[in-house]
């Protein structure tokens, strides 16, 4: 490859393509670089097709979704609160609407429908996007090895992502590259993934209840609360709370700690709310068996199960129940534990933890603080956030602070 490009991005995801957009804009010479046939394949599964890409929520609020030291990544949320992604989506076509749950999706369009406008805008305003791309080595100069070629840039945007659902392109090369120039790196994590459960759950597989409260106990560390649905499948537990509670979870498996999660299945009674319905339960229908009285608040699977481990057999007749068995099953029912000894594999997790260390980046500019004319962009950093639009919120906003720090910079 010849010439020296202003601004070389090398992976053209989510935070790649928004740095391409807004630094062509900003009239910089751009080239990105992607290793797979065709740029976001992963931003084209986000959502389930339909791509959350940010979330209605103030800065703050939204800074206490992310993994990582809260303060630094404040003045990168006040610089791009969701108001200036939406925004920004509006100017390449992409229209925004708000569920009731504050997640941002396109509107009349899916997550393909949004990479496509941002490849239109980086052509339109004269971007290059060069794909089958592979790059393999990064030299300060800026030299990006490509095969046998070597391109020379002024700047390296650095937005190679993750290391999960690989098949996307996002195969963590990032590390590695990161690791030649001896920058400091934290090793790969699934953070939003299923858990894998000590306990073979898998006659529960199928099952899902649409709202549990969850704490996650990690040997040593604070219990970690999160609530939403939860869904048994084959080896694992999984649903928005699970997912949410993964990182910390893998983190504490990893420094071989014990972790527990602890699912509360009624949050919306207290225990005097249950024993008040059973007593209702007993005076209405006393010849019920419990696993059947069980099924108006959990799957009657679940009862079952849940009779199983508080020691009470399921076709107990309501009238029989002792005191002790029923305050068992008031405490199953608020409190089960599963021990947790494994996420799904990086495979099929959906973000992960680890990347360069943020002690390597001034997150103003997202320059490397040792290397002028290297910056970073998306999942490749060590920062990750729960469901709900952050992670794609975090790739924009990375990938066009970047791209304003070199424009900024060139003027
Ligand atoms: C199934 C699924 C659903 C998701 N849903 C949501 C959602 O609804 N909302 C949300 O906020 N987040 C969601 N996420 C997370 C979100 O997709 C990521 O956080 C986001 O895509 C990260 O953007 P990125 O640009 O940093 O990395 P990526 O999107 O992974 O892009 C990295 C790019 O770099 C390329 N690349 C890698 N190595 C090289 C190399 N050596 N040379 C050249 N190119 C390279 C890759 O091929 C890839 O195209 C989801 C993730 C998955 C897997």
């Amino acid at each position: 490859m010849q010439g020296v490009a202003e601004l070389a991005v090398v992976g053209g995801g989510a935070a790649g393509l928004a740095c391409a957009v807004t630094a062509c804009r900003a009239g910089l010479d751009v080239v990105v670089l992607e290793r797979t046939d065709r740029c976001g394949n992963k931003l084209a599964v986000t959502g389930g097709g339909k791509g959350n890409f940010t979330h209605v929520e103030s800065p703050r609020a939204m800074a206490g979704r992310f993994d990582c030291d809260t303060r630094l990544i404040m003045p990168l949320l006040r610089k791009f609160p969701y108001q200036s992604i939406i925004q920004f989506f509006s100017s390449i076509g992409i229209e925004a609407r708000s569920d009731d749950e504050g997640c941002v999706w396109p509107k009349g369009e899916n997550a393909a429908g949004v990479r496509d406008a941002l490849l239109r805008a980086i052509a339109t305003a004269g971007g290059k996007v060069r794909t089958g791309c592979r790059v393999t080595g990064l030299k300060p100069g800026w030299r990006i090895q490509v095969g046998d070629d070597v391109l020379v840039a002024r700047n390296v945007c650095l937005a190679t992502g993750g290391a999960s659902y690989p098949r996307t392109g996002s195969t963590g090369d990032g590390l590695a590259l990161c690791r030649s120039l001896d920058l400091k790196t934290v090793e790969w994590f699934p953070a939003l993934a299923s858990l894998r459960t000590k306990d073979d759950l898998s006659g529960l597989a199928g099952v899902t209840q649409p709202r549990v409260e969850m704490t996650l106990l990690v040997a040593g560390s604070e219990p970690r609360t999160a609530a939403g649905h939860f869904i048994f499948a084959h080896a694992h537990v999984s649903g928005s709370s699970v997912l949410n509670l993964c990182g910390y979870a893998a983190r504490g498996l990893a420094e071989r700690r014990q972790v527990v999660l602890r699912v509360n299945w009624v949050p919306d009674r207290s225990a005097s709310d249950l024993s008040a319905e059973f007593a209702s339960g007993r005076a209405a229908h006393p010849k019920k068996q419990l696993g059947t009285f069980l099924g108006t608040f959990v799957a009657r699977r679940l009862a079952v199960r849940l009779c199983a481990m508080a020691g009470v057999p399921s076709d107990r007749i309501l009238t029989e129940l002792s005191r002790a068995e029923q305050e068992s099953i008031i405490r199953q029912l608020a409190s089960t534990e599963f021990a947790i000894i494994g996420t799904e594999p990086m495979e099929r997790a959906t973000v992960t933890g680890g990347g360069v260390s943020l002690d390597e980046v001034d997150l103003k500019t997202m320059q490397a603080r040792r290397f002028a004319g290297l910056y970073f962009a998306g999942e490749v950093l060590d920062v990750w956030a729960e469901t709900g639009g952050y992670n794609l919120h975090f790739a924009w906003a990375t990938g066009m602070a970047v791209a304003e720090a070199i424009a900024s910079g060139k003027s």
